[in-house]
């Protein structure tokens, strides 16, 4: 029988780093998705020198160095605090859980920035879960409505909706003034519900399927409306190749270059060349994304053009149909102790299937175990790994129950095979 996936109920940081198969895995947490490209030459630097060279790109848009020696790990710490990367402890730094618009403009900027320093500031809140989480919406083009965290902040007209996760259908209006204070109210109000329940509930739409919302309202003081976000999801035509798009509050566009690393795996010297084309063609500074791209602005379409050329020179992914888009892989094995075997070489190999399986989106998961890291969504196809070999899922989670059990690659190709072909007979 395979052992039940391990639950570790906390995010890896740099201070609290995680042991994985390949090492300590530190994630470098940042509050705002912009990255210099000086900051950005110096973390593949750390990478290097004291981890594998390897640098995962979250869905929460946060960076993660692979492979740190326990005898790298004080170095990586003190260049990171150098770079302004890390807290002040361990503790701080588990509640620094933020995804925010890549293009974030000011009024969400400063938003963020009094969330984070108001969370640091109340000893209380230190008892949110590590996963816990903050989404900043601009309501811009470039929008997070595909992302989940704990609560999310949208704009919202003139005006700012908090919204809990699992209650997406109601929204605590707010203004930009007293946005962060109705975040934290729902904060706290969700650590008094689940009082005495902490391993059962630990997210926010656990409370609110439990509980429900009017005694998460009640709890917080706050009235919820009936609401209807104004916020999109940013597609892959949007997102991969030189571009024009506009941010929240922007009145003009701007140019920018998305380019991407398969399941969000970068190597160091990536992250270099990439820094250095921000350097000479862009404007010196990339952005971080929950879509496993990093957008590099720029003066103008032609200067982006030029980046996405010597992006596909380099293997990136530069444009919404590469099958590689298809696909999302967790580490596998050897990298997470808890995977079954290996799972980004199969990604490759069956990436070109993948892509014909739907036409757009992520249509194929493949986990190095059941408990599903890469994608909390369902796929047309999950393939979870096991010690006799893959299970394969029609249209689920990697936690769901099979179709089929034990294939090899060979066997997975026929059965993805078969599943495209029944989708075509099936169109008219
Ligand atoms: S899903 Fe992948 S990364 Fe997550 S625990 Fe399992 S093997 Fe490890």
């Amino acid at each position: 029988m395979t052992a039940a996936p391990k639950i570790q109920g906390w995010c890896p940081g740099a201070l609290r780093p995680m042991q994985s198969g390949d090492g300590l895995l530190l994630r470098a947490k940042t509050t705002h998705p912009r990255l210099s490209a000086q900051r950005a030459h110096e973390i593949a630097s750390i990478a290097r020198d004291c981890g594998n060279g390897l640098i995962d790109l979250s869905q929460r848009a946060q960076l993660q160095l692979r492979g740190v020696s326990e005898a790298k790990l004080e170095q990586a710490q003190r260049r990171l605090a150098a770079l302004g990367l890390l807290a002040e402890d361990a503790a701080t730094e588990s509640l620094l859980n933020f995804l925010v618009s890549p293009f974030a403009d000011a009024q969400a900027s400063a938003l963020v920035a009094s969330l984070a320093q108001s969370l640091v500031k109340d000893a209380s809140l230190l008892a949110l879960p590590g996963k816990f989480g903050f989404l900043v919406d601009d309501g811009g083009a470039l929008g997070l409505s595909a992302s989940t965290m704990d609560i999310r902040i949208e704009a919202h007209g003139d005006d700012v909706a908090i919204i809990a996760d699992g209650a997406r259908a109601h929204a605590f209006l707010a203004t930009p003034e007293t946005a962060c204070d109705v975040a934290l109210a729902l904060a706290r109000a969700f650590l008094d519900l689940r009082a005495g329940r902490e391993f059962e509930l630990r997210r926010m739409r656990n409370v609110v399927a439990t509980f429900g919302l009017e005694a998460l309202a009640e709890a917080a003081a706050l009235t919820p409306t009936p609401y209807e976000s104004l916020c999109r999801a940013a597609s892959a035509v949007e997102i991969f190749g030189a571009l024009l798009s506009r941010d929240g509050g922007a009145k003009e566009e701007r140019a920018f270059a998305g380019i991407g690393a398969p399941s969000g795996r970068w190597r160091a010297d990536d992250l270099d060349a990439l820094a250095a084309l921000a350097e000479v063609h862009g404007l010196n500074e990339l952005r971080l994304t929950p879509w496993r791209a990093l957008l590099l602005p720029c003066a103008d379409l032609e200067a982006a053009q030029y980046i996405i050329e010597v992006a596909a020179c380099r293997g990136f992914v530069i444009a919404a149909d590469d099958p590689r888009l298809a696909v999302i892989a967790c580490p596998g094995a050897p990298e997470c102790p808890q995977a079954q075997a290996p799972t980004r070489d199969l990604a490759e190999i069956l990436a070109p299937l993948a892509a014909r399986l739907a036409s757009e989106g992520v249509t194929l998961h493949i986990s190095g175990c059941a408990k599903g890291c890469a994608s909390p969504a369902a796929a047309k196809v999950a393939l979870v790994a096991t010690p006799r070999g893959f299970d394969l899922i029609d249209n689920g989670r990697a936690s769901d129950a099979p179709t089929l059990h034990g294939l090899g690659v060979n066997e997975i190709e026929d059965a993805m095979s078969a599943r495209i072909m029944r989708a075509t007979s099936r169109e008219p």
